[in-house]
């Protein structure tokens, strides 16, 4: 049996005249589930009684549970519990521009980037649309406020769970949905190609961002197998066709990591390859985790400079949580 939180609009219309019944249903069932917050189908008292048992007989209204909490200043890391007795983590973060909510989109993560701690343990399955879209009701309802953003940043390979994530983004996107701006979304990947493809034909403005985290092959293979596959030059191609037909800034993600890509002249070279494009760069402070020993960069600020003097827009991300460990996948590390 399907979720009900697990389609999107037109899913839900497609749904209703397959039975026989008017689409507009559609928008009273997401007014009911993302706006009034009720998931008892028994109570959607403007659907007449006879459709409701339909309703149930197709579909389930279940949830994740938070099973742990840590928080931290500025910043709540949570632990889901799935209904198969599997854990994936999602962060809340408070900026000063408000608060954003990193999510997960699989169970693991087969990726393996070596420095990733989501990535240590494989991917058991995809998150189904519904487990993604629960991951913000559960912290909406638990800090009794909305978020402005979400960041698709959390355990898992977004783009290799492609389908479930964009239906995911339309559910929250759309006004009677959770109403979260496409702007206010960003998605992140490690470069997968063809997606990255699709996704430039997406109806949507969501942000992309791509981890990139080295600037010469050499660099990238060591810490990023998908390199081997979709190499510097194959994914920068890819960036430059998405921003050629979205017109829409991308984020350049790039991990320090000491003495493996912070050096001066690695930051010349990513300069001398982002010049000209419509991009900018977030350095991100490496999350040191027990298991791996990849150590965090001291010289973020150097780094910062040198792209600067070479006109890379460029931004550090805020640091969260470390001490919580807000490192993502570690949450779930302990308790698997
Ligand atoms: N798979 C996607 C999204 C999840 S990872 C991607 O690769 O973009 C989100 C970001 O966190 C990526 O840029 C990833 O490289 C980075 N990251 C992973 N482990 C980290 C750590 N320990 N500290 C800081 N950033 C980390």
């Amino acid at each position: 049996m399907n979720n009900l939180l697990s389609l999107n609009i037109l899913q839900l219309e497609d749904y209703f005249i397959s039975i026989g019944e008017k689409k507009y249903k559609a928008l009273q069932i997401f007014e009911w589930l993302y706006i009034h917050k009720e998931y008892d189908i028994d109570k959607f008292t403007n659907i007449k009684l006879p459709l409701r048992e339909k309703l149930k007989e197709d579909f389930n209204t279940d949830f994740i549970k938070i099973k742990r909490k840590e928080e931290g200043t500025d910043v709540k890391k949570y632990l889901f519990l799935l209904q198969d007795g599997n854990y994936i983590e999602a962060v809340l973060m408070e900026h000063d521009y408000g608060k954003s909510i990193c999510i997960s989109s699989q169970v693991g993560c087969n990726m393996g980037c070596a420095f990733c701690e989501s990535g240590r343990l494989k991917k058991v399955r995809n998150l189904e649309t519904y487990e993604m879209v629960e991951q913000i009701i559960l912290i909406e309802e638990d800090i009794k406020d909305k978020v402005n953003s979400v960041v698709i940043m959390g355990i898992g390979e977004p783009f290799d769970n492609y389908d479930n994530v964009i239906n995911f983004i339309r559910i929250i996107n759309h006004p009677k949905g959770l109403s979260i701006g496409a702007r206010h979304i960003t998605v992140s990947t490690c470069g997968l190609v063809p997606k990255i493809e699709e996704f430039s034909n997406l109806d949507l403005q969501v942000n992309l961002a791509l981890s990139l985290h080295a600037a010469t092959d050499e660099v990238r293979s060591k810490i990023m197998p998908i390199n081997k596959v979709y190499n510097i030059s194959k994914v920068m191609e890819a960036i430059n066709k998405y921003i050629a037909k979205t017109n829409r800034r991308v984020t350049i993600e790039y991990v320090m990591l000491n003495m493996i890509n912070d050096k001066k002249e690695d930051a010349i070279m990513l300069a001398n390859l982002l010049h000209g494009m419509n991009v900018y760069v977030n350095l991100i402070p490496y999350n040191e985790t027990n298991n791996i020993d990849f150590k965090k960069s001291n010289k973020i600020n150097e780094f910062k400079n040198i792209l600067i003097s070479r006109n890379i827009n460029v931004t550090v991300r805020k640091e969260f949580g470390g001490n919580i460990s807000a490192a993502c996948g570690q949450l779930r590390s302990k308790e698997v």
